[in-house]
């Protein structure tokens, strides 16, 4: 992906175009599926600290750039938002696909169906995650 994309949601989410942060974003333009948190580190250590690279994936979920799926292993992954979501809310309401082979989790094209909540409670957002073989491995 080039430089240009990265940039451009930067711009859309008033946020700063660091290098640091464009080397992230450029990261998940580039991938198909979410990235975990050890996994970039891993990738992107030698170029941005720990401490930053969480600093930067926080802002992005914050800003509706990014939004984090918890795996079977309790692992934090990252995939990029659908150009719906915002700042206020995130509209990732799509299915997710934990490989229990791989590892990798996907964001699948299946949405999420309406379901109805006991009265009372208030939902923000609600996450479905199917686990089972991924079309890689199968
Ligand atoms: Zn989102
Ligand atoms: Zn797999
Ligand atoms: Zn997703």
């Amino acid at each position: 992906m080039a430089d240009a994309d990265a940039i451009e949601i930067l711009k859309r989410k008033k946020l700063k175009h660091t290098k640091q942060r464009i080397r992230v974003l450029e990261d998940f333009l580039a991938n198909a599926t979410a990235i975990s948190q050890p996994m970039l580190e891993k990738k992107l250590g030698k170029e941005i600290d720990r401490v930053t690279l969480y600093r930067i994936l926080n802002t992005y979920v914050n800003k509706g750039i990014l939004h984090r799926i918890v795996d079977l292993n309790g692992t934090a992954n990252y995939a990029i938002c659908s150009s719906a979501c915002s700042a206020d809310q995130h509209h990732d309401e799509h299915v997710h696909f934990n490989c229990t082979n791989c590892y990798k989790v996907y964001c699948l094209a299946t949405k999420v169906p309406a379901i109805s909540i006991t009265d009372g409670f208030k939902a923000d957002s609600i996450s479905l995650i199917a686990y089972g073989i991924c079309k890689e491995c199968n």
